[in-house]
């Protein structure tokens, strides 16, 4: 018998056949093959005893644990294999494990590892005489055996106490207690990558100590999706005198660098605008922001937006708090509050991060894991009791900072933090959420930029640019049906209440493009088209998308987002909620024009005032939408929507200084739509 130490450089299932090849050696240069065969006269015994021999160099290989193999002295097969015991009392300084973490993770690395996200190596070291160290380190790291190493000096300096040696758990979960090393941009790109310690150093004396226990994980970077978000300030005015609210740039980014940090992506593609709550304030709910918001954003989309992009309605909770909540789950739009309340656990002066998260997270749908006095809707499956994000042995949460918003690294004890999804304290990512989130992603992404976010199905039977889902190509406004009768899609969003049999249509617009949302034909909420005559053109049972926080004995409140094909001939839309009409309200008529728009626009402070002159605006049923665009033309931001007066005045702090803007009102009378666009102007 004889034994070879090393690492495991690589291990390789050989196709087909049940043989694993493993390459074992301190380096990859200096390294010999083996491997572990599985025979056709094994017995079940001897099967399981091999099986569980490659799990062992597996995660041998994982963690970069250095091993001993056992094998034939002339034979390359391996009869077993065990890790190398440190000599603690030759070499006092050892390594415990290397860690590399994202958001949350384990030692096996168990965690996908996300392409371009801002990534933490942790080295756990022990000392083991005498009165301690005080030690800083340098990694080196590289993509493969073949390229340069790249060296890497750890952020912070640790006291190494014999007290501590050899407890892993306490220095996971305190981030002072690892030496810490933020990989580069070109460390995290998709793929392997190697990692090393380079050197350990006393700091009282500056020498390098030698370093037992060394392991050299390879980790894998994988390519992931962008988050796409657009992030609406919901304005509103209250008090005597009155005063405006609206999310100061600092809670945008809290809630952007919270996204950043705590999912699983490597990139967040946001886009921020201001728009007045159309609700009476004080008092509207989420589920009044999230029509609005739905309505935004079906005319986005309309004209040319990414349909991966989630709506976040952000309510500044300066006069009056709003409580969050997502229409559908999965959906498109949510919204919550933000200020400064620290919750008592949460001091970094905006809630609005976490908070946001929590809805975000629903419209990617994550539901309920059942803990701290939330309904539980997805109780059966989260692995951890209480809603913890992990625990000592398993999974540690890592915030990686944010030094552009002055956030430190934090480590996030697995025990003591609560999944995102739930209604607990110290909120952040369980391995559940973040793993869910992920396939979400994936699932939306790969539906591509022409699909629809939310819908349950995204990814099947429907896709492309919006310019190519009609026959015909170009964006239409009309679109002949069968029979011949002019038919014209409208975005429909209503606000109901099942229990109750009440509802409300609240925003009617024609969309230049998109698709028909579909009918759910076991619906309680029934759209229902007619002549004036009285007679009904047609009927379309829509889906309601349920508030995501309703509690048991709660109203089952929630939204109808629907789009729908229209007879050009309609004349009113009603509104049944089991078989009850809820509202109705009068489309059509004479086609709106607009006579004028007063131009340029006043600037009062840091407002745009714009009035707008139609032909017939005395027409009780017009209502007017204002778009933005700073791309020329190209993209249009809905920023008002539903005004029943053609007065508006849009905020200039939502542009950049010299921004070239264009603005376009939208009158319309439910069927059809007229369109103003002013010229460029420079903020
Ligand atoms: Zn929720």
């Amino acid at each position: 018998m004889a034994t070879t130490r090393g690492y495991v450089q690589r291990l390789t299932w050989l196709s087909p056949g049940p043989t694993v090849c493993v390459v074992v050696g301190p380096a990859p240069s200096s390294a010999e093959a083996f491997f572990v065969q599985i025979k056709a006269g094994d017995s079940q015994e001897t099967i399981n005893t091999k099986k569980s021999l490659v799990a062992f160099l597996t995660d041998a290989q994982l963690s970069g644990r250095e091993v001993n193999v056992t094998h034939g002295s002339t034979s390359a097969e391996i009869t077993a294999a065990d890790t190398v015991a440190g000599d603690t009392t030759g070499i006092p300084l050892q390594v415990d494990g290397i860690e590399v973490t994202q958001a949350i993770q384990d030692l096996g690395h168990s965690i996908p590892l996300i392409a371009g996200k801002r990534t933490v190596v942790r080295v756990y070291l022990s000392y083991y005489s005498g009165a301690g160290v005080n030690v800083s380190g340098t990694i080196a790291v590289r993509r493969s055996p073949s390229d340069p190493l790249f060296t890497i000096n750890s952020e912070n300096s640790v006291a190494l106490s014999p007290a501590e040696a050899g407890n892993l758990s306490v220095k996971r979960n305190d981030a002072t207690k690892s030496l810490n090393f933020v990989l580069p941009a070109s460390g995290t790109v998709a793929g392997p990558l190697a990692i090393m310690i380079a050197s350990i150093t006393n700091t009282a004396t500056a020498t390098t100590i030698p370093v037992g226990g060394e392991r050299i994980p390879i980790v894998r970077f994988q390519d992931s999706p962008a988050l796409r978000v657009r992030i609406v300030g919901m304005r509103y005015t209250v008090g005597t005198p009155p005063v405006s609210y609206a999310p100061s740039t600092f809670h945008v980014n809290m809630l952007l660098s919270w996204l950043r940090r705590a999912y699983p992506v490597g990139q967040v593609i946001s886009s921020t605008g201001v728009v007045d709550v159309t609700a009476a304030a004080p008092g509207f709910s989420c589920d009044d922001v999230n029509a609005q918001l739905a309505a935004i954003r079906a005319l986005d989309m309309a004209a040319g937006g990414d349909e991966r992009t989630h709506y976040y309605g952000y309510v500044d909770d300066g006069g009056y708090w709003m409580r969050g909540c997502t229409a559908g789950i999965p959906g498109t739009v949510a919204s919550g509050p933000t200020g400064p309340g620290n919750w008592g656990w949460d001091f970094d002066g905006s809630y609005g991060d976490w908070y946001g998260g929590h809805e975000l997270g629903h419209t990617y749908g994550r539901r309920h894991p059942g803990f701290c006095g939330e309904s539980a809707s997805d109780l059966d499956n989260y692995p951890f009791p209480g809603g913890q994000i992990g625990s000592d042995a398993s999974f540690v949460g890592f915030d990686v900072g944010d030094p552009a918003n002055n956030l430190p690294m934090v480590a996030l004890s697995g025990t003591q933090w609560k999944d995102v999804m739930t209604y607990c304290d110290r909120q952040w990512v369980s391995p559940y959420t973040y793993i869910g989130l992920r396939r979400r992603l994936i699932t939306e992404d790969s539906a591509g930029a022409g699909a629809s976010a939310g819908v349950a199905g995204a990814g099947e039977g429907f896709g492309g640019r919006p310019d190519q889902r009609y026959p015909g190509g170009a964006a239409r406004q009309e679109v002949s049906g069968i029979s011949g009768i002019e038919k014209r899609l409208v975005s429909v969003i209503a606000v109901v209440n099942l229990t109750r049999n009440q509802g409300r249509i609240r925003y009617v617009n024609p969309l230049e493009r998109g698709k028909e949302s579909g009918v759910e034909p076991t619906s309680p909420a029934v759209l229902r088209m007619k002549h004036s005559d009285g007679s009904v053109l047609d009927e379309y049972p829509a889906a309601v998308k349920l508030n995501s926080e309703l509690l048991p004995a709660d109203d089952r409140v929630g939204l109808i987002e629907a789009a729908i094909m229209f007879d050009k001939s309609a004349t009113s839309i009603e509104l049944l909620i089991n078989g009850q009409l809820a509202d109705t309200v009068a489309v059509g008529g004479p086609s709106p024009s607009v006579r004028a728009v007063r131009w340029p626009p006043e600037r009062l402070g840091n407002e745009l005032s714009l009035m707008v002159e139609a032909e017939g605006a005395s027409e009780r049923n017009y209502r007017y939408a204002v778009q933005v665009s700073t791309d020329y033309g190209r993209t249009w931001h809905t920023v008002a929507v539903g005004l029943t007066e053609p007065r508006f005045s849009i905020d200039r702090s939502q542009f950049k200084e010299g921004d070239e803007v264009q603005v376009r009102i939208l009158v319309t009378n439910g069927l059809d739509t007229a369109v103003v666009t002013t010229e460029t102007f420079r903020i």
